[in-house]
């Protein structure tokens, strides 16, 4: 016997059983026939046999997929993507039936319905959108559920990278959660998970969230500073993550105001998976406890090319280097200090010496503290 005169009889004992629709019944065979339509094979396999109640397995949903198109077509108004991808939620009875159909039949290796009712909404909703299915890396999903007659979208968060400068005192690195929800997002923040926008995290998510809509963004900072920091050259670069972006295809322009800028943005493939290496330019304004000896100041010299041990009160501890160093006398109590640094050189601790060994207090012989740092370059991928 053939193949499809194989099928044939076989389907026809399962539709002398039981009402199938054209989808369930194709769809029971159309692997082993390497068929794509699972409609029209079922509509052959039928052959003319019909039944006005509706299919045993799923209750005619098939019928009803324009309904459920419409209501992804709802749910995506707004947002701005190509591709997508659909999930579904179907009654368990439903699956339970197409199970015990299968196991009474002892079929084997067989689309279950969920996907295949993704299929086919998929193809109807590319239709009506030009809009392309893609499983592997989809600009949004879909979850439709035939349940509850109602349609989620999951955007695919957005990740962009930038620079920033700041010119004037006084911004912030950081910005502080929404009271409300620790930055997890709420109504009183409208999902942002932040209500103010005066730091340099603020400014640059307030940016991104009229570009591209969305509701949270997670920073990564190549380096930290101080809030009477500046950060000057070309800027500190960062990467942000963007999630549930409505649009993701804007064009992005620089931020400038007299003290913040913000540049270089552009929309990247993927969060770094490690953390990018860094070094940076600093000059650091100390103040010394006393009166010091210029001679003393010439030992500064040995700090550089060695490892600087940094302790943590976990116990862990690690080394970071400084690749130059010079530094200027500025008063009996004044120096100025400028390291090229490995990025992550904990700098007001380095001055002081707290758990940072060797460190500057201790290499010229008098307590000294940093009453101001400030990054004149960040270089990246650069530990020369
Ligand atoms: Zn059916
Ligand atoms: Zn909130």
């Amino acid at each position: 016997m053939s193949k499809y005169s194989t099928v044939l009889s076989s389907s026809k004992e399962i539709i002398e059983k039981y009402d199938l629709c054209n989808f369930c019944l194709g769809r029971l065979f159309s692997k082993q026939l390497r068929l794509s339509s699972n409609k029209l094979l079922g509509k052959k396999l039928k052959n003319g046999h019909s039944s006005n109640n509706p299919c045993h397995i799923c209750k005619n949903l098939f019928d009803n997929l324009d309904y459920f198109s419409k209501l992804m077509l709802d749910s995506s108004l707004d947002y701005g993507f190509d591709t997508f991808s659909i999930g579904t939620i179907v009654k368990p009875s439903i699956i339970d039936r197409d199970d015990a159909l299968k196991s009474e039949f002892k079929l084997r290796g067989i689309d279950g319905i969920k996907s295949d009712i993704a299929k086919e909404l998929g193809k109807l909703f590319s239709k009506k959108t030009k809009k392309i299915i893609n499983y592997i890396d989809p600009d949004v999903i879909f979850t439709v559920n035939l349940k509850e007659h109602s349609c989620n979208l999951y955007s695919k968060p957005l990740v962009i990278s930038g620079r920033y400068t700041k010119s004037k005192r006084g911004y912030s690195q950081k910005q502080k959660s929404c009271d409300n929800c620790s930055g997890k997002g709420c109504r009183t923040c409208n999902f942002h998970g932040i209500t103010e926008f005066d730091s340099i995290e603020g400014i640059i998510s307030k940016l991104i969230f009229k570009k591209f809509g969305g509701t949270t963004t997670k920073f990564t900072w190549i380096g930290g500073e101080d809030k009477s920091s500046l950060v000057l050259g070309s800027g500190r670069p960062f990467v942000v993550k963007l999630q549930n972006p409505v649009k993701r295809k804007k064009r992005l322009f620089d931020f400038l105001s007299d003290s913040i800028s913000v540049s270089n943005m552009k929309i990247i493939d993927d969060y770094p998976k490690t953390p990018l290496k860094f070094s940076s330019l600093i000059s650091i304004k100390i103040a010394t406890d006393s009166k010091f000896e210029s001679k003393h100041l010439k030992k500064l010299k040995t700090l550089k090319n060695i490892p600087i041990i940094i302790s943590e009160k976990s116990g862990r501890s690690y080394e970071k280097k400084i690749f130059d160093l010079s530094y200027r006398k500025n008063s009996d109590h004044l120096i100025v200090l400028k390291i090229k640094a490995e990025g992550g050189l904990p700098i007001k601790r380095f001055v002081t010496g707290t758990n940072v060994e060797p460190n500057v207090s201790v290499t010229i012989g008098t307590n000294c503290i940093a009453k101001e740092f400030d990054f004149l370059k960040i270089f990246v991928n650069d530990n020369n």
